[in-house]
């Protein structure tokens, strides 16, 4: 593919680019901004303005947009041409520096769970240098950050800068204490593999529950399933084979590094990885990438579905989000290495995000918690909803081995003393297939596995990068001051280990035993958003956002309405959609189907009363009496809904919607599903299980 090189990149205005087309000074002062995280000159602005208009223009685009990243876990764009009149009659394209650098969307419509009183509406977004312009469809899109005039911020992207700011500082000072000064930034990388599904859109359009709530509410087991395990990196069919060279294409136009690709588990999903890259910059790319998976699905006939579980009885969709701790020239620092001093320095960061999990396991689960994603988690597919990390047999030996001052090997009967000795290898991998556990180190890198496949890869990394900020700030606090570095650092490492080697977990994260085994040793099992949430707004948390100016606790209270608000909204779209589907569309069929047995029934009598009508007979009967329970299950989740107005806050209409409204949603399936089973194809008035799954050929 030798085309490759020069279309990768070729619709962003990234460090080449600005090279070539802007005068040395302004390249200098922009990259300067940027690597100081400051605010850009407006001359430079100005400049800059220009020559990303000319770029633009010269590739075909007319409008210009400021790209940002609201609460609605989407983002959002406001395009405007670049046309200016002129004195003559015709006009000009003009983009000044006001422009790039400061946007003014209306911003009441998005979700600011009661900050901003309406009649503050406005908001103002913008440009985050360090994540380069681009081009999509035609429009330059500036990614930027989204706040309030009055200060508060309404976005996913600011807080994301401001937790890698803060890793970026304590980070330093640790990096300090082992002697690298010559390191003057450290950042957090992210590759975050994106499963989805992919089903034909002609059947994908004659179900209402796809169209409105992404996943599917109804259907029975298909009689073929994942059971066969026959998907799995099987050979990729040519319908799809083409959506993903499509989708490559344009993933690499804008920079993406779309690398691995291939089938999962059930039948019609797929995966996609990309190769990593830092974290605010991952983020933007996972958000185009999921986007562009729907545009170019649709160029293809088909549909790309995001949602965590479109589908009962095989597995849903997950992200898992490989995160690391990296210098800016490159030197992983969770790579255990092969001196003593990288060893210790690898330990301590090690210690730092094991001690980070345990004491922030809450934050971490509501960092992933959402409606969809609650068919996941503990589930029995997706990790369980109880955090815990997978350190594999040997680095676990060699904690505890440091744990006890005992010897690491019986063979060789030597005690690690930590920045003196060299760690005893272990092979990377082994064990790291290891599909239960949450939370996994896999040789250099941790994969926090508990994503939902929708979700905006923002939150759960502003929670990692803040909380091993604060721990890496306490280890810094305490290790600054010592008189013997390598004992303080001992010291350190082995208290941490002792306290908090309860969160570690080797062992199968889907069995009870486990379940029984977390419950003993403390750690939390949050199995619903409900249950979750409410430890975001908890003493704790509030102390480590606000300490770090991550968040401030009106913003913190504000996120955690919105996250509760959005869980009801979803519940009764979906319950709505069922109420829909079982009147208009399924009682209807089931009464055609009813009428055609008896009238069967009732010809034949006519015929002879001696011709054996059992068959009709029996199916009319169960017929009759599972639509009769249907309906009034259906009657049941309507007089739900209309109770959900009796509750005031927020939380408790959360709890209802979980207990009662989704019950009575289950229970309403099952009977559906039934039904399913026993009437003619002819008269089942959508596709089945069957047609979807296997739509795609
Ligand atoms: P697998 O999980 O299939 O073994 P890899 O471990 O090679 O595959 O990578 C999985 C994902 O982890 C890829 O998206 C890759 O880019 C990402 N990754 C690898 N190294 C790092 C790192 N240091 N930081 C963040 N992500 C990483
Ligand atoms: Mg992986």
């Amino acid at each position: 593919m030798s085309y490759l090189p020069e279309l990768f990149g070729s619709m962003v205005f990234n460090e080449s680019v600005m090279k070539e087309r802007l005068p040395k000074e302004t390249f200098k002062a922009l990259k300067k901004t940027i690597a100081d995280g400051k605010t850009l000159d407006p001359n430079v602005a100005n400049v800059v303005a220009n020559a990303m208009k000319d770029w633009a223009i010269e590739k075909g685009v007319t409008h210009y947009t400021h790209w940002f990243q609201p609460m609605t876990g989407i983002t959002a764009e406001k395009h405007d041409s670049f046309i200016s009149p002129s004195a003559d009659g015709h006009v000009i394209m003009e983009f000044s520096g006001k422009e790039l650098v400061k946007g003014e969307p209306d911003a009441s419509s998005f979700p600011s769970g009661g900050l901003r009183a309406t009649f503050e509406a406005r908001g103002y977004t913008a440009w985050d240098p360090t994540s380069y312009a681009f081009i999509k469809d035609g429009t330059l899109c500036i990614p930027t950050a989204f706040c309030s005039y009055t200060g508060e911020v309404l976005d996913k992207k600011t807080p994301l800068l401001r937790s890698m700011e803060v890793i970026n500082q304590q980070a330093l000072r640790i990096l300090k204490l082992f002697g690298n000064d010559s390191v003057t930034r450290v950042v957090t990388t992210v590759g975050p593999e994106q499963e989805y599904f992919l089903v034909d859109k002609e059947v994908y359009d004659q179900r209402k529950d796809l169209i409105y709530t992404g996943r599917t509410l109804f259907g029975a087991k298909a009689p073929k399933g994942q059971e066969l395990d026959d998907h799995y990196f099987g050979a990729i069919k040519p319908r799809v084979q083409a959506f993903m060279k499509d989708l490559n294409e344009e993933l690499w136009k804008l920079g993406i590094l779309a690398k691995t690709e291939h089938n999962e588990v059930a039948p019609a999903q797929h995966e996609l990885a990309p190769i990593f890259t830092t974290t605010n910059i991952a983020t933007d790319h996972n958000q185009l990438t999921m986007e562009l998976m729907k545009k170019v699905a649709a160029r293809h006939g088909m549909v790309c579905i995001l949602h965590e579980k479109p589908f009962a009885g095989v597995n849903g969709s997950g992200k898992h989000n490989n995160w690391s701790i990296s210098t800016s020239s490159g030197t992983n620092l969770l790579d255990p290495g092969d001196s003593p001093k990288e060893n210790a320095q690898f330990l301590l960061f090690l210690t730092a995000v094991i001690k980070a999990v345990d004491e922030y396991q809450d934050l971490l689960r509501v960092s992933v918690a959402s409606a969809a994603n609650d068919h996941r988690l503990g589930a029995n597919e997706a990790p369980p909803a109880i955090i815990s990390i997978f350190l594999g047999d040997e680095l676990t030996d060699i904690l505890e081995s440091i744990e006890t001052d005992s010897a690491y090997s019986a063979k060789e009967k030597t005690e690690l003393e930590i920045g003196v000795d060299v760690l005893p290898h272990f092979p990377k991998d082994t064990t790291d297939r290891n599909r239960t556990s949450p939370f996994a180190f896999t040789g250099n890198k941790f994969e926090f596995r508990m994503l939902g496949s929708t979700l905006s890869i923002a939150g759960p990394n502003i929670v990692l990068n803040t909380i091993v900020a604060e721990e890496l700030r306490q280890f810094a606090d305490q290790l600054e001051g010592a008189e013997d570095f390598n004992a303080a650092l001992g010291e350190l490492i082995r208290k941490a280990i002792k306290e908090h080697k309860r969160i570690i977990f080797n062992g199968d994260g889907y069995s009870d035993t486990w379940k029984e085994e977390a419950a003993k040793r403390g750690l939390l099992n949050l199995t619903s958003t409900p249950d979750a949430l409410p430890y975001f707004i908890s003493k704790k948390n509030i102390e480590l956002f606000t300490h770090h100016k991550i968040f401030t606790e009106e913003e913190m209270h504000s996120r955690y309405e919105i996250l509760l608000e959005n869980y009801c909204k979803v519940l009764n779209i979906e319950a709505l959609t069922m109420l829909d589907m079982i009147k208009k569309e399924i009682l209807p069929a089931v009464c055609a189907y009813q009428k055609e047995l008896s009238d069967t029934i009732a010809g034949k009598k006519a015929v002879s009363s001696s011709l054996d009508c059992s068959v009709e007979e029996t199916l009319l009967q169960k017929i009759a009496s599972l639509s009769a329970c249907l309906y009034k299950k259906s009657q049941a989740l309507e007089g739900l809904l209309l109770k959900v107005k009796d509750y005031d806050s927020m939380q408790e209409c959360a709890n209802f919607y979980r207990h009662s409204v989704f019950a009575t949603m289950q229970e309403a399936r099952a009977v559906a599903d039934e039904l399913e089973m026993l009437t003619a194809q002819t008269y089942w008035p959508f596709p089945t299980y069957g047609d979807l799954l296997f739509s795609v050929r």
